[in-house]
């Protein structure tokens, strides 16, 4: 049997990528240079793929920024705005990502929003105009012909016209149908222009296929490739879909001319009922993809071995393959020199995961598998468990009543005995949490951890910036404030550090968006917690302001959702855990004095299951319950805030409500606060703080637009529900824009209170 991958990192081992591009964007760096560091990247990713004998290596899985973002891009859609400001195509390309604010040209970056269920975030293309839209980008081919020179035939990946059209925006009085045609024949384009470079396979990625699909959703699909392939010469297509099954168009996927289909059967199981149930088209190939591109455990070869025994009878042809592309796991254990080996046995990041791919393709063909000694050394480590279980922990779980996860007495009530409390003023203002990491607070982390700096030297220095940071956002004129979190490198990672249960990889970077990379820890064991993790610096925070200070802690599920997770407990016994060790920090935070403590539920919806029909049953009956659980216990005037990133709640908008926080911040302003109709339809009963400026992108925003904004908003709120915010933590944001931003926001809504 033959193996492939979907794709593999781009960031660089050590995150090169990253830094080079950062250091491009200060302008340390030419774009001849950073061009070059691309290169040197898809040459040593390539190489890497021939070496571990992968047998389809993919090409244009490559990005400076966001595979989303280059495919607008080769097709032409690129808003004017972007256009009129001169740049060079790259500076184009991160002007769409990031803004771009120079002189008098001021405009912003494309939203963003979350790739399915992953962390990832690619920027939605915006469409406006249909006659615009033609092949007219030239990636794809440059860097197949790249791969070439170095003698490797690869496979270009390309995001589909399907996903694309499901992914972008649309301009007032247009939809997908209109750019139907276009994309046609661009598509069409692309397959000749490959046919005439003799490229012997292409991959088209529609992973919006594992949605539930209306049938205009189908028709569309079909219409789609019955055109695109209608011209088809020598390149074989192969389409491929990821992160669930393809129940809608299973059969219509088997009668188009693909030459290969790509499935995935481990979020997708049910796709193995479907090959089982229909049967497969024996003239394509089946791409199965059954090493986990997400997470970061060894496979189960026995059970990958079943999996191919069942489906081998139904199909002609099976090419083993991951189950999503590789780019959201990390590089490779080697890199985690400080983790025991004990450990490290059971895991496999892109480079581990490839090897394991050509292992089980040659185990598919040995005789007397149960005697061969790589299966025999894989089957060692599923045999006994690998952990020890928590008694305690396990036995509080189990004790958990209804009484725990509700909270009383109802928020009506409780919003009065706080604000006898607390005495806000109308329209209070905020932050998120974090300020920014500059490099002294990265330099005081890194000592620390190097053991370079004792342990008081390192939280002396946190103290002082926290004091710094007390004194700033007094004068900024904020009314509630925050403590900084220049203690935390990561919100989840900060507390799995504290939590048993967690393990730690020094290099496993994962990219979340553009230059921004994420360390998930990995839930290894039963999760408790040792002791109280932030009530120091939360009262030393308060002790020095007379005004209140947050304290900061994140909510269990977004926990879980940025960490690996175990896969040999079910995912609600892992949360319940981590929500109980919450639930000890909520009750210590208020124990000691604090009045707000804001709970972050950054990735709740993150992980929604991408089918409908499973929302409830699958998570949210569960997650929400879990939430509370977190807080339910807190006295009446305690106050409690929650925040979200990404606001695409709409449709779970009564399971927010019902995590029945007293106040929750969002990020909205990337979804120019679409989200507030919502809000009014449903009489959302929270207090509710809309960003009011986009923290991803470091223009600052003026005082009259934040002033329009927050009008806007209270011409559809009631105002004595809404509070005034940043979308985001500022850590990643530099301490001058955030000074000036934070400026302009207090100043916007003095004026605004001046005139109520
Ligand atoms: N409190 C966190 C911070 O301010 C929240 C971050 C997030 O929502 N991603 O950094
Ligand atoms: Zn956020």
């Amino acid at each position: 049997m033959k193996s492939a991958i979907i794709g593999y990192p781009r960031i660089g081992t050590n995150r090169e990528l990253k830094f080079q591009t950062e250091a491009y964007f200060r302008k340390e760096k030419t774009e001849e240079e950073l061009k070059q560091v691309g290169k040197d990247l898809r040459q040593k990713h390539w190489e890497k793929e021939r070496d571990a004998r992968v047998d389809y290596i993919p090409s244009n899985d490559f990005s400076f920024y966001d595979q989303v973002l280059d495919t607008a891009i080769l097709l032409n859609a690129i808003p004017n705005r972007y256009r009129a400001l001169n740049l060079s195509p790259l500076d184009v390309m991160f002007a769409m990502a990031r803004g771009h604010q120079q002189g008098d040209k001021d405009v912003h970056a494309l939203p963003m929003k979350k790739w399915f269920n992953t962390n990832y975030h690619y920027l939605v293309p915006e469409l406006s105009d249909p006659k615009e839209i033609k092949l007219v980008g030239t990636k794809p081919f440059d860097e197949y012909k790249e791969a070439k020179v170095l003698g490797i035939e690869t496979k270009p990946v390309l995001i589909g016209p399907f996903t694309f059209l499901q992914l972008a925006s649309y301009q007032e009085g247009l939809n997908k149908n209109a750019f139907v045609q276009p994309l046609i024949k661009a598509y069409q384009q692309l397959l000749h222009q490959f046919d005439t470079l003799g490229t012997e396979w292409i991959q088209i990625d529609e992973p919006a296929l594992v949605y539930d699909l209306t049938e205009e959703d189908q028709k569309l699909f079909t219409q789609l490739y019955e055109e695109i392939l209608r011209h088809k010469q020598h390149v074989n297509v192969q389409l491929q879909t990821y992160f669930g099954d393809v129940r809608d168009v299973y059969q219509t996927l088997q009668t188009l001319p693909f030459d290969a289909i790509g499935l995935d059967v481990i979020e997708g199981v049910y796709n193995i009922e479907l090959i089982k149930t229909y049967g497969f088209d024996q003239s394509k190939v089946l791409f199965l993809g059954l090493v986990n591109g997400k997470n970061i455990w060894r496979n189960n070869y026995k059970r990958s071995l079943d999996i191919i025994n069942q489906i081998k009878p139904h199909v002609g042809e099976i090419v083993l393959s991951s189950s999503s592309s590789l780019l959201h796991v990390p590089y490779t254990v080697k890199s985690e020199r400080h983790l025991s080996a004990e450990y490290v046995r059971y895991f496999s990041f892109a480079e581990e995961k490839i090897t394991e791919l050509h292992e089980l393709s040659q185990l598919v063909d040995v005789t007397d598998v149960a005697a061969d000694e790589c299966f025999i050394n894989n089957q060692q480590l599923f045999e006994n468990a690998r952990t020890e279980v928590d008694q305690h922990v396990r036995e509080r779980v189990a004790r958990l009543t209804s009484q725990d996860f509700k909270r009383s007495p109802s928020l009506h009530e409780r919003k009065k005995r706080q604000q006898e409390r607390l005495k806000l003023p109308l329209l209070p203002t905020t932050t998120i949490g974090s300020f920014p990491q500059t490099a002294d607070v990265k330099d005081n982390r890194r000592d620390f951890k190097a053991g370079e700096k004792t342990a008081d030297a390192y939280h002396c220095f946190n103290k002082d910036k926290v004091k710094a940071c007390i004194k700033w956002q007094e004068a900024l004129g904020l009314d509630v404030l925050v403590h900084g979190e220049y203690e935390r490198n990561d919100m989840v990672e900060y507390f799995g550090e504290q939590l048993n249960g967690f393990i730690f990889t020094s290099h496993a970077w994962v990219q979340s968006y553009g230059t921004r990379c994420v360390k998930p820890p990995i839930v290894w064991g039963d999760v408790s917690r040792r002791a109280p993790m932030t009530v120091d610096y939360a009262t030393y925070a308060q002790s020095l302001t007379k005004l209140p200070v947050k304290g900061m802690l994140t909510g269990p599920i977004t926990i879980f959702n940025w960490s690996f997770p175990r896969e040999d407990l079910p995912v609600k016994a892992t949360v319940a855990q981590i929500a109980l060790a919450i639930r000890e920090e909520v009750l210590d935070l208020e124990e000691a004095g604090i009045g707000i403590i804001q709970i972050d539920e950054a990735a709740l919806r993150e992980k929604l299951p991408l089918r409908q029909s499973d929302w409830h049953t699958n998570y949210l009956d569960w997650a929400i319950p879990l939430f509370r659980l977190t807080h339910a216990k807190v006295k009446p005037e305690t106050q409690i805030h929650t925040h979200m990133c990404y606001s695409e709640f709409t449709d779970i908008i009564h399971d927010i409500d019902a995590m029945d926080a007293d106040v929750i911040t969002f990020e909205s302003s990337r979804s120019n606060l679409e989200l507030l109709q919502t809000l009014k339809a449903v009489d959302f009963k929270m207090a509710v703080g809309p960003g009011v400026y986009d923290i991803h992108s470091p223009r600052i925003p003026s005082v009259p637009e934040l002033k329009t904004t927050i009008e806007y908003i209270l011409s559809v709120l009631p105002i004595e529900n809404i509070w005034i915010n940043p979308d985001c933590g500022l850590k990643t944001r530099g301490e001058k824009e955030v000074d000036q931003s934070l400026k302009h926001l207090v100043n916007a809504i003095q004026f605004v209170r001046e005139t109520i």
